[in-house]
């Protein structure tokens, strides 16, 4: 799939600026950034990405958090509330008794909002400035509308949020409304909300902040490199394999991109790519229907279900860059219940590592991996855990142990624990 290299070099003057450009993934068109707000290829709607007159490798990243990576993204700077230079935990019992060489989890919930989310916001919004949009907006199963409102609102930005009614985790609404975005609740699921503000965002009535815009996934690019680069650190090796939850398949995208862009830059050698793992849940698994089924385009699903509300989504809108970065890393993609993602959750908290159930289906889905052989005893690798588990407390405290009422006296609180 030629139009997965990553190529450098200036693509005709009028079309880049600052040696960026957006490149068409399924024409190659090029089209010029910050000028016109397009969120798709102006003549065959595939999706964009970004390109750059240059990639840097290992020495030119300096600082902390997202913007260490400054060189590797579109803009220089832009509104932050700290993102990004999150845990990389060693898990060295989870490793054994999941049975790989190595284990480590890095935990995106340790992100200022909870949530990876804020590494896209932070380039995102700082893309939407430079702009000169009037209002932020975006379909979200809860994450991506606490990101953008806590953003939008640092940035002095109006934000509008669509959430699908019911169906978004506590601690998640409440970041939204308290960050003061404007909430929507859509009598339908995610990928309804997102047909929504699609519309809106084509008819210039608002900009767009879901994972369809190129400039988004250039910040969430900066796990891969913040994750590479700490993995070398602690065990001298970038890992065999990468598993992590796979909602709109941003995140897949992304990962592949800042592994290419490392080739491409000679930082990493082409052998060394870890093999993209999505993990689905079984109720909402089209990516993983389109990896077994050997295709090279999702069919939608309209009936969608799982307790891990953040990967409730029937339509993954980067389809097109997932599918074929799990294939072209050796990768491979696996529907889990949800019974073995909440188990997941439980081993992770029990070894202190708090996390929402649709990042627990990371390692959910490395067990069933590893069960099924697919996934080799010598491996080393990282499990994405995406979101905090503060952020859905109503599946955290049903997952958890029960309290136990006791009267207020020490005979009684002996008692019960001599039981
Ligand atoms: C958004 C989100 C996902 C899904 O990520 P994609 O990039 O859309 O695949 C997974 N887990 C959590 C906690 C999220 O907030
Ligand atoms: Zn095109």
């Amino acid at each position: 799939m030629a139009h997965l290299e990553i190529e450098t070099g200036q693509p005709s003057p009028d079309v880049a600026a600052d040696g960026v450009w957006l490149h068409c993934i399924e024409c190659s068109e090029e089209v010029a950034p910050f000028a016109d707000i397009v969120y798709r290829c102006p003549s065959c709607q595939g999706l964009l990405e970004v390109r750059y007159a240059e990639l840097p490798g290992w020495s030119a990243f300096d600082g902390r958090g997202v913007w260490r990576y400054r060189d590797a993204l579109p803009v220089d700077d832009g509104v932050s509330i700290q993102e990004g230079d999150t845990p990389l935990y060693h898990a060295p019992e989870l490793a054994r008794e999941v049975g790989v060489s190595t284990l480590a989890v890095k935990h995106e919930g340790m992100n200022p909002t909870g949530s990876f989310k804020d590494r896209g916001m932070t380039v995102g919004v700082a893309v939407a400035r430079r702009l000169g949009v009037e209002r932020l907006a975006c379909a979200s199963t809860g994450n991506t509308s606490a990101a953008l409102a806590a953003y939008g609102a640092r940035d002095g930005m109006p934000v509008l949020v669509l959430l699908p009614a019911g169906k978004v985790a506590a601690g998640k609404l409440a970041q939204a409304a308290l960050h003061g975005a404007r909430i929507l609740e859509v009598d339908g699921n995610f990928d309804t909300c997102l047909d929504l503000v699609s519309e809106l965002a084509e008819r210039g009535e608002v900009y767009l902040l879901n994972s369809l815009n190129p400039y988004r996934l250039e910040g969430q690019k900066t796990i891969g490199l913040e994750m590479l680069e700490a993995f070398r650190e602690r065990y001298g090796a970038i890992p065999d394999r990468v598993v992590l939850p796979v909602g709109n398949a941003g995140n897949t995208s992304a990962l592949h991109k800042a592994f290419r862009e490392l080739v491409a830059a000679g930082a990493i050698g082409p052998d060394d790519v870890p093999k993209l793992t999505g993990v689905q849940a079984a109720g909402a698994a089209p990516l993983v229907e389109a990896i077994e089924d050997g295709a090279d385009s999702i069919t939608r699903w309209n009936e969608v279900e799982t307790i891990a509300t953040a990967i409730r989504i029937g339509n993954p809108v980067n389809a097109p860059k997932a599918i074929p970065a799990i294939r072209e890393t050796g990768g491979t993609a696996i529907a889990v219940e949800d019974e073995e993602i909440t188990d997941a959750q439980r081993s992770l908290a029990e070894r202190g590592i708090g996390v929402e159930p649709a990042s627990a289906a990371s390692l959910a889905g490395l067990r069933a991996l590893r069960e099924q052989g697919v996934v080799d005893a010598s491996e080393r690798v990282v499990c994405l855990t995406t979101g905090h588990l503060l952020k859905d407390p109503d599946a955290a405290a049903a997952a958890g142990v029960d309290p136990e009422p006791v009267s207020a006296t020490t005979a009684d609180v002996l008692e019960l624990l001599a039981e």
